[in-house]
């Protein structure tokens, strides 16, 4: 069974013995319409006035993550480990098998985003899981294997280690200035005005000053917001859909595999809170969503920047290795 190990050296957790089983539908799209049986029963859906889904999410074939009732934290000498404690739901964007973002409506975008809000505040309610991630691996490069336009949901107890630098980072930032490093974010681009691709009353696009890729490019709200699942506004939302289909249709057009990611608040309340500054995160953590595009002369970096999973452990690659002939 997997197990989650941290490494002493950086802290990250990892997911070390995931292994995949091959499913034996070869040739059948497990998402298409039709071939609902291939995969498991849905635990949301939207349907459409005759009946028929439109967005549909189920737990995933292929977990990373698995509901267990405990986490087993332990130790082996120096390391920790625990159970691999969680849930990994995918998210059926699209009826359609070849819609790709920029292909979609308004409504396609509004439905989508609304199971993402659904699922989080669902997953939420597990005070097991202290960070649920949304993410959506779009063309081959991404490493995706399914075609089908769907998405992600991961909940574990673990938070990923990009998520723990931002709240570092942002809490560091609003000891020092009492204000939220994402807000000084907003205002300084909009006063350089040389990385804004676009913008509306309630959101704003950039391409970070610091990209770790070509194209790369977040969407943020211009209103501090520490959770994307607590936007409820329709007309809000409705803007952050104009900006987001502004944006794919512009990312599709010069690269055909992407990343999004959304970085909303973690299920605590603060982290480190052994320190002097009690801070809850919402003050200083502002929700957001990245889209990282994977060019083919970039691809070296895979998906899993956020979780590092990996199929073989340790141990059996070292053994593997050892026999190897030579
Ligand atoms: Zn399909
Ligand atoms: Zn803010
Ligand atoms: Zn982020």
């Amino acid at each position: 069974m997997a197990e989650l190990r941290r490494d002493p050296v950086t802290g990250n957790w990892v997911v070390v013995g995931y292994k995949t089983v091959k499913s034996d539908s070869v040739g059948l799209c497990p998402f298409c319409p039709e071939n609902e049986h291939l995969t498991p029963k849905a635990i949301r859906e939207y349907k459409d006035k005759d009946g028929s889904w439109l967005v549909r999410c189920f737990s995933a074939i292929n977990p990373i993550f698995v509901i267990e009732a405990d986490l087993k934290k332990r130790g082996e000498g120096i390391y920790d480990k625990m159970n691999n404690v969680g849930a990994h739901e995918v998210i059926v964007e699209n009826r359609s098998h070849t819609k790709t973002m920029s292909d979609y409506t308004d409504r396609d975008y509004l439905l989508l985003l609304e199971m993402y809000q659904e699922r989080i505040l669902d997953l939420k309610k597990d005070k097991r899981f202290n960070y649920i991630q949304i993410f959506k691996n779009h063309g081959e490069l991404t490493g995706s294997y399914i075609m089908h336009p769907h998405s992600h949901v991961l909940s574990t107890s673990a938070l990923p280690q990009r998520i723990e630098l931002e709240i570092a980072h942002s809490k560091i930032h609003y000891i020092q200035k009492e204000r939220c490093l994402f807000c000084d974010i907003i205002k300084e681009e909009t006063r350089q005005n040389k990385r804004v691709v676009s913008m509306n009353s309630s959101f704003i696009s950039i391409c970070p000053f610091a990209s770790r890729f070509p194209f790369e490019t977040w969407i943020l709200p211009r209103f501090h917001a520490d959770s994307f699942e607590n936007l409820h506004d329709e007309g809000t939302k409705r803007e952050l859909v104009g900006i987001f289909s502004d944006i794919m249709k512009r990312i599709e057009k010069l690269t055909n595999a992407y990343t999004i990611v959304i970085h909303s608040s973690p299920n605590v309340v603060e982290i480190g809170s052994h320190d002097e500054e009690h801070i809850p995160i919402a003050e200083h953590f502002h929700w957001h969503i990245e889209i990282l595009p994977r060019d083919f002369r970039t691809s070296k970096y895979k998906r899993e920047d956020e979780f590092y999973v990996v199929s073989i452990t340790p141990e059996e690659a070292a053994k593997s290795l050892k026999e190897e002939k030579v």
